[in-house]
């Protein structure tokens, strides 16, 4: 019998199997600034990334059902493929945000919405609470059929572990 990889198994991408597959950009173009993350590594019949970029920066070789590759010189981090996904599968990380903190761009579908400002959990792929984060930008519009695009800043150390957030719902 055929053994399944780790996120066959668990329905999550690991760090290791996503280094291997050459999703995550190599710490020189990280730290030019924010660049797009495609945590998208089963050949699936799926393709609006390609599409979605204004660049062309991210490409499918093999078809339909190849796994998106993103040109890192070419991406400059612009968060419009983040909500195109529908597989949620898109960040934007910005690495050199500041000194100590780094920003992770990430769709978001629930409600409420996060605000401006607000303080979230910051929680890893799995679902974990990692930190807490500062929202520093929600862009929500029509025209992304209801994901959010929010931008959450967290000690820079966890970069490549945060890839969701918890909203704590507001009373009144
Ligand atoms: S972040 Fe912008 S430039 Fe980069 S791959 Fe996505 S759409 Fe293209
Ligand atoms: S749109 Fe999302 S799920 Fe579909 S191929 Fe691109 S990254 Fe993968």
């Amino acid at each position: 019998m055929q053994r399944l990889k780790q996120h066959q198994r668990t329905g999550i991408v690991s760090e290791a199997e996503m280094k291997r597959s050459g999703v995550i950009p190599p710490l020189s173009r990280l730290k030019k600034g924010p660049v797009a993350i495609v945590e998208c590594i089963e050949n699936i019949p799926c393709n609006p990334c390609v599409y979605a970029c204004p660049r062309k920066a991210i490409s499918m070789k093999g078809g339909l059902t190849g796994t998106p590759k993103v040109d890192f010189d070419k991406c400059n981090g612009c968060t419009s493929c983040v909500a195109r996904c529908p597989g949620l599968a898109i960040f934007v990380v910005n690495y050199a945000y500041s000194e100590t903190r780094a920003t992770v761009a990430l769709p978001y579908e629930l409600l409420p919405k996060p605000k401006q400002g607000q303080r979230v959990a910051a929680l890893d792929r799995t679902g974990k609470k990692v930190c807490t984060g500062e929202v520093i930008k929600v862009w929500d519009t029509k025209a992304l059929d209801r994901c959010a695009v929010v931008t959450v800043a967290i000690p820079k150390k966890y970069w490549n572990k945060v890839r969701n957030i918890k909203v704590r719902h507001r009373k009144g």
